[in-house]
């Protein structure tokens, strides 16, 4: 039988739009000792906006349309930023033999040109050179190839939420060790956590590069809560101790594997998901 207390945590955490998805997480979840966050929609809003154009040999219009016009086929955050950027230019256009690959970016036929758009590890795969100054800009990038050449990358940018910094200074003041994993590149990645104050954070991850990270933490016994959003994160969730899913913008995926949603998104409910672990505990023991 479950005891009584249990049920006044789980409510509790309810109340707070943090759904415990069985009574034995509120256990795991005291003994989490590593916290481990993905940052697009985990820790910062995952809604991206176009900061500029930049354009190599092509008019910046014509730059725009094939690449939203690829993007236009994917659900990625930094996809739908640049179709929004796009509007009008678009309409008429469709694009063909579109594929999305993971962690990476698409690739696809528009208007009769091959292009591919996404980071440089999709332009690296093709063996298409791109400046490479490109790589240490703090802001995330869609890099674009048309026909085969380099033509030019449009940089978007994502804010921090607003509760973030608080969240992680009281992972840190419950001697909890924090962790940032992120298949964003390395130099926006760093940017984030600098803001934050994480010590550990990677970037350029594939999601098997996540699964490789927490896996090595597991390794070394740590308790592992992992939080993360997207469609590629439901591996990780699933192997933490305590998967956290973000369930507001979050992939079905995701939340489906999780043993705790946050329903609004916020970071500080994923400490407070902690603390009512705690305080349940001292009622139950
Ligand atoms: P994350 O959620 O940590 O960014 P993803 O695996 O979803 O991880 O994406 C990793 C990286 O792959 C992105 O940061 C981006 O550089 C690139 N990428 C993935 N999908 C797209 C897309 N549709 N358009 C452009 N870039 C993409
Ligand atoms: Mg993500």
């Amino acid at each position: 039988s479950i005891p009584l207390g249990y049920f006044g945590g789980i409510g509790l955490a309810s109340r707070n739009g943090i759904l415990f998805k069985g009574s034995n997480f509120l256990d795991v979840i005291t003994k989490v000792n590593v916290v481990v966050m993905d940052k697009t929609g985990t820790l910062t809003k995952g809604v991206f906006k176009v900061q500029d154009v930049v354009t190599k040999d092509i008019e910046r219009d014509e730059l725009v349309k094939l690449t939203a016009t690829l993007e236009s086929n994917s659900t990625h955050p930094i996809a739908k930023a640049v179709v929004a950027y796009a509007g009008d230019i678009i309409k008429n256009a469709k694009a063909e033999n579109v594929e999305e690959i993971s962690g990476h970016g698409l690739k696809g036929t528009v208007d009769g040109k091959s292009v591919l758009a996404g980071n440089v590890k999709l332009l690296k795969k093709f063996n298409i050179d791109y400046p490479k100054e490109i790589e240490t800009l703090v802001d995330t990038l869609v890099v674009i190839a048309v026909n085969d050449k380099y033509s030019g990358h449009i940089t978007i940018a994502d804010e921090i939420k607003e509760d973030a910094k608080q969240a992680i200074d009281e992972m840190h003041s419950l001697k909890i060790q924090t962790v940032m994993l992120s298949g964003d590149k390395q130099s926006v990645v760093s940017k984030v956590a600098q803001a934050l104050g994480i010590e550990n954070a990677y970037g350029d991850l594939l999601p098997e590069g996540k699964v490789e990270k927490v896996q090595a933490l597991k390794n070394e016994g740590k308790h592992i809560a992992f939080v993360g959003d997207g469609v590629n994160d439901a591996p990780v969730v699933a192997l933490a101790d305590a998967g956290i899913a973000m369930g507001g913008l979050g992939s079905d995926a995701t939340i489906e594997t999780a043993d705790v949603v946050i329903q609004n998104d916020q970071p500080s409910k994923i400490v407070m998901a902690i603390k009512i672990g705690k305080i349940t505990r001292r009622i139950v023991w």
